[in-house]
């Protein structure tokens, strides 16, 4: 199949289907060997040993490329080993990573530790705020990473502005893709060289495995990032290989009803008295509405939200929403930024970064929308 033809959807159900000429298995085997035999001396197959190449891994990547619209894709063990697949393949010990102050928590701790290993040079820079922006990429970046809806606030970066502005001084840039998926937002198409995603989150959607993937723009990047995650050792499994075509399938089909779900609990919040402030960048409120609205074909299924009242409590009341970090599956989660995912960061800096004591996070599923408001009014009776 040419998967450049396909709507998202089809190359999402089609990844490696129809492969298998022995047997004519409609869905892909799994490829479990570790190591694949020469025919004949000097003779090797496309694989050899499965840290450098695998057939169920191949496929997986070619969906991920082809969801992306990139030439190739590296798929790892973990969202944050395909960042540092890209951090070790492009940067050297004098070149400076720039990367936004509200990235991932895991992404953070990474790079400031590499930094402070002389692995790498790091700067992190608030991209809503011109001055932190420009100052960053006047010291010339080798990377800029972007983020965007960005966790728990929803702050939204203008992709095709930062990226142009990253070119001009000679940077490359990778987009981390996380939050809105190939689904909802194209960074390839709006000028940067590299996505990142989780795959634990959506693309897999099922809370299931842990997975990462960087895809590529071009031919050479792809072959530079698949040599580099063989030297470095990181490359995903057959089995969550795998497992990860197989939560593929229904990518589009699962986002759609996250979107129609987080719809519909953004406007229950809204109507809630013990709901100060909501974080999504569908309010007008938001700052990056407009530009969410123009650069996202949906606003998202995360909603993050300020209560008046204890969040112990409300919390405690609930029992649909499970109180777990993580994000993406078909189950419903809610999060507690201050103690939970942010709380590797002291209280005053919490306060500096936005997150209020009484902030909540939900990750909105797929279950039933009057469970899940059900769910919410006892929570909110309880406070
Ligand atoms: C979870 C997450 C990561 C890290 O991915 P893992 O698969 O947990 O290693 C990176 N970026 C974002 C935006 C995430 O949500």
């Amino acid at each position: 199949m040419n998967p450049t033809k396909f709507h998202p959807a089809t190359i999402a159900v089609h990844g490696g289907l129809n492969q298998d000429e022995q047997f004519g298995s409609v869905v892909p085997p799994i490829y479990p060997s570790s190591t694949f035999n020469f025919p004949e001396y000097g003779k090797p197959r496309a694989h050899d040993y499965s840290r450098r190449g695998n057939p169920g891994r191949d496929m997986a990547q070619d969906t991920l490329a082809a969801l992306e619209g990139g030439a190739g894709c590296a798929l790892t063990s973990s969202g944050l080993s395909a960042l540092y697949l890209l951090t070790v393949a492009l940067l050297t010990p004098n070149d400076l990573l720039v990367a936004p102050h509200d990235c991932y928590g895991g992404s953070y701790r990474m790079f400031a530790l590499l930094s402070q290993q002389g692995l790498i040079r790091v700067m992190f820079a608030d991209y809503n705020d011109e001055k932190s922006l420009s100052n960053a990429l006047d010291r010339s970046p080798k990377l800029v990473l972007i983020e965007t809806p960005s966790n728990p606030l929803m702050r939204v970066t203008d992709i095709a502005a930062v990226a142009a502005r990253a070119h001009e001084k000679g940077a490359w840039v990778a987009a981390d893709n996380t939050f809105m998926t190939p689904i909802w937002q194209r960074p390839l198409d709006l000028g940067c060289d590299f996505v990142v995603h989780s795959c634990t989150k959506y693309l897999n959607g099922h809370s299931d495995l842990i997975a990462g993937c960087v895809i590529s723009k071009t031919e050479e990047h792809t072959t530079l990032l698949a040599h580099w995650a063989n030297v470095i050792g990181i490359p995903a499994g057959a089995f969550d290989s795998y497992w990860l075509m197989r939560g593929l399938r229904t990518l589009a089909t699962r986002m759609a009803q996250h979107d129609q779900n987080a719809k519909k609990i953004v406007a229950y919040l809204r109507q809630q008295k013990k709901v100060s402030k909501i974080y999504h960048p569908s309010e007008p409120s938001h700052p990056q509405h407009e530009l969410a609205r123009q650069q996202q074909s949906a606003f998202g299924a995360m909603v993050s939200f300020e209560l008046s009242g204890d969040p112990a409590t409300f919390v405690n009341a609930l029992s649909l929403f499970t109180l777990a970090e993580s994000l993406g599956g078909t189950e419903s989660l809610i999060a507690h930024p201050s103690t939970m995912t942010h709380a590797g960061m002291p209280l005053f800096a919490q306060k500096k970064a936005g997150i209020h004591p009484s902030l909540l996070r939900l990750s909105v599923g797929l279950e039933h929308i009057d469970d899940l408001i059900a769910d919410l009014d006892r929570g909110f009776a309880a406070i």
